[in-house]
């Protein structure tokens, strides 16, 4: 018994590629993290790697992680430039370092002693980015508020009853160099153990780190939770505890797997969607209701990161 999810609507193309690799028997780390390789070098997805969002600087800043519920080992870099496949470099992390998190210089100059491939800033970088940094530039002066991030979050369980989850990002747009989001962040992005479960998530890193929204579910699931009812309760925790504390509470929503492949998925905000595939049973994209829409809640205070 194999099963796979993952976060968006782009996701298609990852979750298509990591079951042919369940499928056939392969390994869950080499399911996801061949299944982010295509949306990385996807120049359309405008929010990972390859055609990502820039920074305040017009700079293509990477984050991305991995963990192996087995072993519990895992990897993570954040702010790498140069780099298409940053899921790659945490894998290399989580399967080659005694450190669980590398940043910037460090983390690519590991890289290079791993043997992975730099990327050229022209293939990295495509002009509809480029124009959107300078659109937004105009926006900042103006004081405008600057929106677009997302995340592919990928869960993978193989036929040998591993669970594995990763992620890859290019953060948030206009985001101050040197900024990390949650989707490297042990936890609070991803977690996964085996027979509990694993857990991804896209949305403001700022809140979800916050809330460390994917070990809370993980922990929900091996308390018997199903990954639904896990899911909606820490959406709807989270998101209320960040309300009640007097600030504004921006998108969240994750994804989760339990050690039996079982699914669930849930937000707080419209126009989320999801892809997932099990054993016997194409890829399936599904739109989410929101367990609690801040769409619908006055908020008063703003971020500015
Ligand atoms: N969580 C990502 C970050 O804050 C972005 C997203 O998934 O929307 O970097």
């Amino acid at each position: 018994m194999w099963s796979t999810i993952s976060t968006w609507p782009f996701s298609l193309q990852a979750v298509e590629k990591a079951s042919q690799i369940l499928a056939a028997g392969g390994n869950a780390v080499d399911a996801a993290e061949q299944g982010i390789h295509l949306v990385e070098s996807d120049p359309k997805v405008d929010s990972v790697a390859r055609g990502g969002w820039l920074n305040a600087k017009g700079e293509l800043e990477l984050d991305a992680a991995m963990m192996h519920g087995g072993t519990l080992r895992v990897g993570c870099v954040a702010a790498v430039k140069g780099f298409e496949h940053p899921v790659t470099i945490a894998r290399a992390v989580m399967e080659k370092s005694k450190h669980n998190i590398l940043v910037g210089t460090g983390a690519e100059e590991f890289a290079d002693k791993c043997g992975i491939e730099r990327a050229d800033e022209d293939r990295l970088i495509m002009p509809a980015a480029r124009k959107l940094y300078e659109e937004n530039l105009k926006k900042l002066e103006e004081e405008q508020e600057i929106v677009g991030h997302d995340t592919i979050g990928l869960i993978a369980l193989d036929q040998s009853g591993n669970i594995v989850s990763a992620t890859s990002t290019s953060g948030a747009s206009m985001k101050t160099p040197g900024r990390v989001g949650d989707s490297p962040i042990i936890g609070s992005g991803f977690y996964a153990m085996n027979g509990a479960g694993a857990c991804v998530a896209t949305g403001l890193g700022e809140d979800i780190m916050r809330t460390c929204c994917s070990h809370r579910t993980v922990a929900l699931m091996e308390a018997g939770l199903s990954p639904q009812e896990a899911a909606d309760k820490v959406i709807y925790s989270a998101t209320r505890a960040i309300i009640d504390a007097g600030y504004h509470c921006d998108c969240m929503a994750i994804v989760c797997m339990n050690g039996k492949g079982e699914i669930g998925a849930s937000c707080n905000h419209q126009g989320f969607t999801y892809t997932y595939a099990h054993e016997g049973q194409e890829p399936t994209s599904v739109v989410v209701t929101p367990i609690i829409d801040i769409g619908g809640i006055p908020n008063e205070t703003k971020h500015t990161c």
